[in-house]
């Protein structure tokens, strides 16, 4: 069998790292990796060249200026026109190329701050975004439009994800700017071995979120990135929206995602709740029932994923 050329845009970040460790032990793809070094997205000329030199047949789309909700409120430009550029210019470049399939990576931020739950994808611009995280939303959001009029106008397969928030090996653990899961760790891990008597977490505590294990993200790719071709053609079809969430269909408070992550760190003094930090939405949990009826679900309970996660924070960090 012919070996299909895969790039992944942004092997380094999370959800690159997850998507390569699921493929190796794939041998029906080669698979073409650039570090930032080697590879600018940002810069439009370098990423034709790469392209049309190389001519994947399938791209995971997961290069992005991340972070979490400090950092979006800091550098809201950069949110959302890095974004943009690296996304027009990827975009703009697979077309020419020609490639076969591409999966777009959001993030479920791209809903409407209070709409109805669990998530489904139709609820997309049904109201106004999160105002913490909108320049990122929206740079996102321009993304999927972007898969809907590729698919329209050229007839191509561009599919846009959106994973919850997820964890694991190889995140982003800067104190401030990271999401909610690595900064508890790295927080929690830093008051046990300086023995400081109180953890404090962010907001009041009760907004609830859905975490989901990278590795179980990366394998979701895989599997819609192999779909037959009538079930791909599906949910790319020119006349809906190809937007599919993926999850592990369940959520948990903050205070209870703080409690977990004491408890797998092994901190026993206080965890204190600052309520003058922002609590974000109050809840965002994905309905996963269209990825369900495809054949697949997450299976990484978050518990065993967080031990690995910690485990993974110790080896680079600890
Ligand atoms: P969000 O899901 O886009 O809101 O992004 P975050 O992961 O940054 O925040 C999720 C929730 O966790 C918010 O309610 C935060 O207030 C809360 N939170 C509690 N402690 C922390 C922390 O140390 N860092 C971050 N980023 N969020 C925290």
């Amino acid at each position: 069998m012919e070996k299909k050329k895969l790039f992944i845009a942004g092997h380094r970040g999370l959800v690159g790292t997850a998507t390569l460790q699921a493929l190796s032990a794939r041998t029906d793809y080669e698979v073409l990796t650039r570090t930032h070094d080697e590879l600018d997205l940002e810069d439009r000329d370098a990423t034709r060249a790469f392209f049309l030199e190389h001519r994947p047949d399938h791209v995971v789309m997961c290069a992005a200026k991340v972070g979490g909700i400090l950092a979006n409120s800091n550098f809201p430009v950069d949110f959302l026109h890095n974004n943009l550029r690296i996304q027009l210019n990827v975009f703009d470049a697979a077309h020419e190329a020609g490639i076969d399939r591409m999966i777009f990576l959001g993030s479920s931020c791209i809903y409407p701050r209070d709409c109805p739950q669990p998530i489904k994808e139709e609820y997309l611009l049904t109201g106004p975004l999160e105002a913490t995280n909108r320049p990122y939303a929206l740079a996102k959001i321009a993304g999927v439009e972007s898969c809907w009029a590729f698919n329209r106008q050229y007839g191509t397969r561009y599919l846009a994800v959106m994973p919850t928030n997820m964890y694991g090996p190889g995140d982003n653990y800067h104190p401030e700017h990271s999401h909610v899961l690595p900064a508890l760790i790295r927080r929690f891990h830093e008051a046990k071995t300086k023995g400081d008597p109180a953890v404090v977490v962010w907001g009041s505590g009760t907004p609830r979120r859905e975490f989901m294990y990278s590795s179980d993200l990366g394998e979701a790719i895989l599997f819609l990135l192999g779909l037959p071709e009538e079930k791909f053609a599906e949910l790319t079809r020119a006349n809906a929206t190809p937007l599919i969430n993926i999850g592990v269909g369940e959520d948990v408070t903050i205070r209870e995602v703080a409690e977990l992550v004491k408890a797998t760190v092994g901190y026993t003094g206080e965890l204190r709740l600052d309520a003058t930090k922002p609590d974000g939405t109050p809840r965002k949990l994905l309905d996963v029932g269209r990825l369900a009826s495809l054949g697949w679900k997450a299976r990484t309970p978050l518990a065993v994923g967080l031990k690995n996660a910690y485990r993974d924070f110790v080896e680079r960090h600890g």
